[in-house]
């Protein structure tokens, strides 16, 4: 079989509360892009040191597809523990000097981060020389509208963050909330289409050859969500939610109105796009997760499956 990757490239594929971890060695120094959810730090920090990892050597540049919980999560940690600078998107940088925990949607959505500060920032359009390899850096809104993602054109490798997976990509905001985040996620579609990626590297879930394939799936979700914004509304709460349960493992149900009616995101995508009574939004929101096997109901508590 022909490696998909290089040798000088890992990828520690994560779970979904923790975006996967992408090692880039190179005798100039060795590159992270992304860290992991902030709960899992210690055990990221635990994979760059085994042997898989860096053992002891020491760790470069981390650098950051896109800044959401799931992605920036271990930054803090593993740059106490390297001595390290952090590299992310140029449209992310202010919201971190500023730390706007609703833009990061981190309070917002009912996420944590530890803090950290911007050493260097990203710009699309410009080239970095990680793992040996040359990797163009390429704006991809959509998801978030700061997201780059990496393509190195020799291998026509790309690591795609949360602009596409195998099957979807990171929830999208609805129109009524923002009128550029479901046309800017096909444009960034048909940007990741002209790459004609032989492998991906998405921010969860595996390593995948079949862009094709994907991409139909992330367009066909798409061409969905442009037509009916209460759905886009509906997908991004049941995403927030499960990410919710996967983080504190299980909650009560009896709790849950009184949750989607305190935690702003869930309030300002119900007050925008569906306008149910909080009962009725944590009936539909167990209703539907539970008929697509996402969670389940153990002695009142919601669980995610
Ligand atoms: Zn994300």
């Amino acid at each position: 079989m022909v490696a998909l990757l290089p040798p000088q490239m890992h990828v520690f594929v994560r779970d979904w509360l923790s975006a996967n971890n992408i090692l880039l060695k190179s005798p100039d120094g060795h590159v992270l892009i992304d860290t992991g959810y902030v709960r899992h730090a210690p055990f990221t920090l635990a994979l760059l040191r085994s042997k898989r990892g860096l053992g002891q050597e020491p760790l470069a540049k981390i650098v950051n597809t896109h800044c959401h919980s799931d992605h920036i999560g271990g930054n803090a940690t593993i740059q106490r523990a390297y001595g390290c600078p952090i590299a992310l998107p140029e449209g992310e940088a202010p919201l971190i000097e500023k730390w706007d925990t609703k833009a990061l949607w981190l309070d917002y959505a009912d996420q944590q981060t530890d803090r950290f500060a911007v050493d260097e920032v990203l710009r699309a359009g410009s080239t970095h020389l990680w793992g040996n390899l040359e990797w163009r850096a390429l704006q991809a809104p959509g998801h978030d509208m700061g997201a780059l993602v990496f393509f190195n054109p020799e291998y026509r490798i790309l690591i795609s963050g949360d602009a596409l997976w195998e099957n979807g990509y990171g929830l999208v905001m609805p129109r009524a909330i923002d009128p550029a985040a479901v046309p800017a996620t096909r444009a960034t579609l048909d940007m990741i289409a002209a790459l004609d990626a032989r492998v991906v590297i998405p921010g969860h879930g595996e390593v995948f050859t079949d862009a094709a394939s994907a991409l139909a799936r992330a367009y066909a979700r798409t061409a969905a969500f442009e037509t009916d914004d209460a759905r886009v509304a509906r997908h991004a709460l049941k995403v927030l939610l499960t990410f919710r349960l996967l983080d504190q493992q299980r909650m009560p149900l009896a709790e849950l109105p009184a949750y989607v009616e305190r935690v702003g995101m869930f309030r300002d995508l119900n007050a925008a796009c569906l306008r149910l009574a909080p009962d009725q939004l944590a009936d539909l929101l167990v209703r539907e997760l539970a008929r697509a096997g996402a969670v389940s109901i153990h002695d009142g508590f919601l669980v995610p499956t």
